[in-house]
């Protein structure tokens, strides 16, 4: 495995990194799975400083501070909903990598990490998502020194799997 992409099972409200990635949805104002960890973790002061963020489109990002999480920012991005494959979503998913990446390195992060977007209540399928992820990853850090570490978390055993496998080959 690469030195600067780890790999984690867990909650990803619990890391002490800089930016924690949130799979959010347009209205950036809180729904179920990460998104809502997020938010109950960070405290209720998250949802007024999104509210006045005004959304967020499929596939861009927008950063709040992290409040209560022991990250110092939160980058919100809003993944693809899955619907067969043809309009767009794998393109849609990979700038959602590409943009939160972009905004790591605006905010000077170090380390950062990422949920497995889309593959929860947005019914991505999971090993295509994974390899996207995996894939614009490496392309970001071969040509940018920040973020210096990106930790994918993974939340369910399958998702860890998948990973562990691409990130071996
Ligand atoms: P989406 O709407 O983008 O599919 P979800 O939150 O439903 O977002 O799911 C995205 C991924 O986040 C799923 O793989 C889910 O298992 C995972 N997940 C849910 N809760 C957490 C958490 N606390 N930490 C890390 N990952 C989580």
């Amino acid at each position: 495995m690469e030195e600067r992409i780890r790999l984690i099972q867990g909650d990803i409200t619990a890391l002490q990194v800089d930016a924690v990635i949130n799979a959010a949805n347009s209205s950036l104002l809180g729904g179920g799975g990460v998104d809502g960890a997020i938010h109950r973790a960070a405290g209720p002061g998250l949802v007024e400083i999104c509210r006045l963020l005004g959304g967020c489109e499929v596939g861009e990002a927008k950063v709040t501070p992290g409040l209560h999480m022991p990250a110092k920012y939160i980058i919100h991005t809003v993944g693809p909903v899955w619907k067969g494959g043809q309009n767009g979503e794998s393109e849609k998913l990979a700038s959602c990598y590409r943009s939160c990446l972009e905004q790591a390195k605006l905010h000077d992060c170090t380390a950062i990490a990422f949920p497995n977007i889309s593959t929860g209540i947005y019914h991505f399928p999971k090993e295509l998502a994974a390899g996207i992820a995996i894939r614009e990853t490496r392309a970001f850090l071969k040509t940018n020194k920040i973020p210096a570490t990106v930790t994918f978390v993974c939340y369910d055993q399958e998702n860890y799997d998948l990973y562990k496998a691409l990130l071996n080959s």
